[in-house]
């Protein structure tokens, strides 16, 4: 029982340390830390993001793809 349950809740919600919410998207873990100071707690090279952790982790890089827009132009 106790694998089961560990298995299922890495695949199912969010690796934000303390997040419980369901996984939306995955992401890079390497450029959600150094975007964003989000904790990851995943053992691979993705992370699983929430809904809400998502949309905090594309505004980061949203934001600096239009300030280097800014800069090249
Ligand atoms: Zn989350």
């Amino acid at each position: 029982m106790k694998h089961e349950r560990k298995s299922k809740r890495r695949n199912k919600t969010c690796d934000v340390k303390g997040c419980d919410e369901d996984k939306k998207q995955s992401v890079p873990v390497g450029k959600v830390s150094k975007k964003t100071d989000l904790e990851i707690e995943a053992s691979g090279r993705n992370a699983y993001l929430c809904k809400k952790h998502w949309k905090k982790y594309k505004k980061a890089t949203k934001e600096e793809r239009e300030m280097r827009q800014l800069s090249w132009d």
